[in-house]
């Protein structure tokens, strides 16, 4: 069987750092590791509509700037094919028949959605594309017989839905879609990077992200702003590493080479989280040490996006081509999905 990734992002703010390491950069080493046969990132601004639809424009800008967050940390449309959701209507199609193989109570039980619309305070008034966006992404993963979907910890709710509707499908019209499993990050820390603010997930919603495009000064300012752990109130105090925002990025970012170069007293970071637990340990130099490591490796992401940002139009030339494949590639699909419901009458007039 082909090895086919799907993966993608809901253009609802530039990307943070909690992509990344969620998702952004397992993507990259994918790509460039030569193993899957192809690689599919989607710009979903369709699902990004289900809880945007009263402001078409923030989509529309944000898929500019998550293209060339994608550019900008290596993705390469001459490996991955990169397009934008919308543009490919038999993914709606999908959509529609899917939706017979999933219950609403099934689809109010989904906890990510359900946290999602306690969030955006939606419980008085959900809007039924927002509650289905579940049953639109098995579309979008199907539509390309993806078996690999990297993600954060966040989407195995999805991918667990997207499983039993395919699983459902098969049964009921014959072996034709496949089953797709989710890719977590190895390192626990980057399952779910909290924000900023020590809020469970670094969210563009929530507005407590660090963003690949920040300049030096706001990634500076953010990091000297973090919240820590609040009983840690004088250096000598005994301090918590593992709900502490700051050690969780450093668990996520930090090498031992920054040891080496910005913090020689320890020779990695458990000697540090050794060093704050029993005491001794301020705020302040850790963070010195985390800002130290963020400009480190934000910089290069920053100036490469710097440089392709110069040319827009060159982006969009890129988003088309690849819409276009992908709209190809999910129309046949849609042609086997019917054929196999039985509801391919005109497939031989074409
Ligand atoms: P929104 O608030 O609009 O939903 P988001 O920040 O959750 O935005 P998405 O576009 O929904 O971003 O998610 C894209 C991918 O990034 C998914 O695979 C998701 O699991 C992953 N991801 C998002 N936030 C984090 C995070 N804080 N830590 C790890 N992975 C994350
Ligand atoms: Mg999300």
């Amino acid at each position: 069987m082909a090895k086919v990734i799907l993966t993608g992002d809901r253009p609802t703010g530039k990307l943070h750092i909690g992509h990344y390491v969620g998702s952004l950069r397992r993507r990259v080493e994918m790509q460039n590791s030569g193993e899957f046969d192809k690689i599919w990132i989607m710009i979903a601004d369709a699902q990004a509509l289900t809880d945007n639809f009263d402001n078409p424009d923030k989509v529309r800008a944000n898929i500019t700037e998550v293209a060339l967050d994608y550019l900008s940390v290596g993705l390469d449309p001459k490996k991955s094919t990169i397009f934008v959701q919308s543009h490919i209507a038999e993914l709606t199609e999908l959509t529609f028949y899917y939706m017979n193989l999933v219950t609403l109570a099934r689809l109010q039980r989904n906890p990510t959605v359900k946290a999602e619309i306690k969030q955006k305070n939606f419980e008085m008034s959900l809007p039924m594309g927002f509650l289905t966006y579940p049953v639109s992404q098995t579309a979008d993963i199907t539509a390309f017989m993806a078996d690999t979907v990297p993600v954060g910890e966040d989407q195995l709710p999805m991918l667990e839905q997207a499983r039993e509707i395919v699983r459902s499908f098969n049964g009921l019209y014959g072996e034709t879609l496949v089953e797709p499993k989710a890719v977590l990050p190895s390192n626990k820390s980057c399952l779910r990077l909290p924000g900023t603010d020590g809020m469970a997930k670094m969210s563009k919603s929530l507005g407590n992200c660090i963003y690949l495009s920040d300049s030096a000064d706001e990634i500076k300012r953010k990091v000297m702003g973090m919240f820590t752990d609040p009983n840690h109130l004088r250096v000598s105090d005994p301090g918590d590493t593992k709900n502490n925002p700051t050690f969780i990025y450093l668990d996520a970012f930090a090498k031992d080479e920054h040891f080496a170069a910005y913090a020689p007293e320890y020779a990695n970071l458990e000697e540090m989280k050794a060093h704050y637990e029993r005491g001794g340990l301020g705020d302040m130099k850790v963070k010195k040490l985390l800002n130290a490591v963020m400009q480190e490796t934000l910089e290069p992401i920053r100036t490469r996006r710097e440089e392709i940002a110069k040319d827009i139009p060159a982006v969009w030339d890129m988003l088309y081509e690849g819409s276009e494949e992908a709209k190809a590639r999910a129309a046949a699909t849609l042609d086997a999905v019917k054929k196999a419901m039985r509801i391919d009458y005109f497939a031989d007039r074409k």
